[in-house]
């Protein structure tokens, strides 16, 4: 294949060029930011997507950057009582032949970089849709791509929710590691630790402020401790027609963004990006069918968690309950 053309250093455009690498093609990445990604919040890497990473031999920099918490624990917004629980650690490295791993983006991005050869990213090189470079051209540029507004007109839309994003300290005796989901009528809260640091995501759809104040008083201090937290309002964009044309091609966000209720985006970018490096002809067919599915659940997982106190509400507790790691397989293995 000739030489590939990244436009985005995100997650998915650094992972293809590791993964184009890997077969022997040498890529170029184009990255709009004049410098690294500056700190940033946490990221859930679920085993769907570390099994890619682990396969590209980051395993051990990987492990030395990231939480591999035991347990997502999801609790009742009112009293913190614990719907379900769904074991991860040891059961689901068993189960995946991969970990699923807590770590700081920045610390993703860095790993993914270190790990090409010198050069291979230009950053402070940003891409409009008018270049076309010699070669393929991987469209990996993010929610608001230029590289897919030059092939169709759409636009991202806003889905009417924010996420508020912080990084706490531990607590002093933070206990074995978990990623705790406390759902509520039109919100939630999402924490999980990373590698010193406490990780928290509220959602809601009006200001931080107030939001979570007749919360279980351990959440609420939480949301109030993340104060002044990071707004980060989320988009969506339909479907485009198709992921590739001629010698351009889309991957991550810039063909599938999703709301993040599963914690799936970089994962299927990452899975994007292998699928993309080892048949490029059977990408899109291989690829499509089983993101649809994974964005139809994180659409309705969405709705799932904000459900109101009632009847509808109980039934999805009851299901919270039953639900066990298996219920994972068609995402994680
Ligand atoms: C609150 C929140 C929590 C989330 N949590 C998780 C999680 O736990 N697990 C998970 O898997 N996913 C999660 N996601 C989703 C995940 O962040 C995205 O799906 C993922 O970052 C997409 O990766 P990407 O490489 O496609 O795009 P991006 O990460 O957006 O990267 C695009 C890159 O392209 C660059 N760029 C943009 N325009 C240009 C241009 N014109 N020229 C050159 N470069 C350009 C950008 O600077 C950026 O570096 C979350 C999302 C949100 C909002």
């Amino acid at each position: 294949m000739d030489a590939v053309s990244i436009a985005g250093g995100g997650v998915g455009g650094l992972t293809a060029a590791l993964a184009f690498a890997a077969g022997g093609v040498p890529c170029t990445v184009h990255e709009r930011r004049p410098a690294p990604a500056p700190g940033g919040f946490g990221i859930q890497l679920p085993p769907n997507a570390t099994r890619v990473l682990f396969g590209l031999g980051l395993g051990p920099a990987l492990e030395k950057v990231s939480v591999r918490p035991a347990a997502r624990e999801i609790r009742r917004w009112s009293d913190g009582a614990v719907l379900g629980r769904i074991p991860l650690g040891e059961a689901a490295e068993a189960r995946y032949g991969a970990p699923y791993l807590t770590l700081r983006r920045a610390d993703l991005l860095g790993v993914l970089s270190d790990a090409l050869a010198p050069g291979t990213v230009r950053l402070g090189s940003p891409v409009d849709g008018s270049f076309r470079p010699p070669g393929l051209l991987v469209g990996a540029d993010g929610l608001h791509s230029s590289v897919r507004g030059a092939l169709w007109a759409d636009e991202p839309h806003y889905i009417g929710y924010t996420a508020y994003r912080a990084l706490l300290p531990l607590p002093p005796d933070p206990g074995p590691p978990v990623v705790t989901v406390w759902l509520g009528s039109g919100r939630h809260v999402v924490a999980y630790p990373v590698p010193g640091a406490l990780n928290l995501v509220a959602v809601t759809a009006g200001p931080l402020e107030g939001a979570f104040e007749s919360w279980h008083a351990p959440v609420r201090d939480l949301v109030r401790a993340a104060a002044p937290a990071t707004q980060h309002a989320l988009f969506t964009r339909d479907a485009p027609p198709a992921w590739q044309r001629g010698r351009v091609v889309l991957l991550g966000d810039a063909a599938h963004p999703m709301p993040p209720f599963l914690a799936q985006g970089a994962a299927q970018a990452i899975e994007d990006a292998a699928a993309l490096a080892l048949d490029l002809d059977g990408y899109e067919a291989a690829r499509r069918p089983r993101v649809e599915r994974v964005v139809a659940a994180s659409v309705a997982g969405g709705r799932e968690y904000h459900l109101p106190d009632g009847p509808e509400q109980r039934r999805r507790d009851e299901r919270i309950a039953a639900s066990g790691l298996p219920d994972q397989d068609w995402l994680y293995a």
